[in-house]
């Protein structure tokens, strides 16, 4: 469902991504693991078009997001973004806005659905995270581990066929990792195609199809979890391992 070919990107004279392939198949899990600087956020931000590339073809479905480097209008563009959701480490809720406020806004903004069936969603998504009791609560009144929750279902109001999580738990707490990583485990379990860009090892390990190591703006090596933990090949994912592990 994602075909990322030879994307490059720079900033200014910083060469970010040199050379970044991937592919994810529907209903696939793909962790993301790499040193800090290496190019995962942007990766994973180009995917989504909070950053465009300098060249590289990223496919979503049957559609090109960008093809060789040349990006589609703006409605085609909105179109194919508006079938990825994104979650980041540091939440971007609202504060102005209630948790029921946060979920309903893009809906209410982008979709034809009815208000009925947006507020009826946004009670169910709500739920599902374990939080059908804070809807009209500020995200300044919750836990990190709350708030990681409210973003993970305010994405999930648009029915995104893709996933996209930055690093969702580094913000947080210790203790409150456990209950996002529950939530992303679930929807992996109801089949969401997810890339997670993680530093949770034991998440990548347990819950991952596939693991990619990124380093340098490349990606090095990938494979099963069992694969990439167990056997690396590449010396760079050896040093890696061995620090974090
Ligand atoms: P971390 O694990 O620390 O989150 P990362 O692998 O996500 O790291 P990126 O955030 O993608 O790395 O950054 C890769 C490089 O690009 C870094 O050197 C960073 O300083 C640089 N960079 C990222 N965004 C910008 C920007 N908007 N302008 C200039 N440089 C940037
Ligand atoms: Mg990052």
């Amino acid at each position: 469902i994602i075909e990322v070919k030879n994307l490059r990107k720079s900033f200014g004279a910083l060469e970010v991504l040199k050379d970044v392939s991937l592919s994810v198949a529907r209903s696939e899990v793909v962790a993301v693991i790499g040193p800090s600087g290496s190019g995962k956020s942007t990766m994973l931000r180009s995917l989504a078009h909070l950053e465009e590339v300098n060249g590289g073809t990223i496919r979503i479905g049957e559609d090109h997001l960008v093809l060789d480097g040349k990006y589609p209008g703006a409605a085609k563009i909105k179109e194919i973004t508006s079938r990825m959701g994104m979650v980041f480490q540091h939440f971007n809720l609202f504060p102005h806005l209630t948790v029921r406020g946060n979920l309903e806004l893009a809906p209410r903004l982008t979709k034809r659905l009815p208000a009925a069936d947006i507020a009826r969603k946004a009670e169910e998504l709500l739920a599902k995270v374990g939080l059908q009791d804070k809807g009209d609560a500020y995200p300044a009144n919750l836990s990190g581990g709350q708030k990681q929750r409210v973003a993970i279902a305010r994405a999930l109001m648009m029915s995104p066929e893709i996933l996209l999580f930055d690093e969702p738990t580094s913000a947080l707490d210790p203790e409150l990792t456990g209950e996002v990583l529950e939530v992303m485990r679930q929807l992996a379990g109801e089949r969401m195609t997810m890339v997670v860009v993680t530093h949770e090892m034991g998440f990548a390990r347990e819950v991952a199809d596939r693991v990619m190591f990124m380093a340098d703006g490349e990606f090095i090596e990938s494979g099963t979890p069992d694969e990439l933990f167990g056997n690396p090949r590449q010396e760079r994912t050896k040093v890696f391992l061995n620090r974090v592990l």
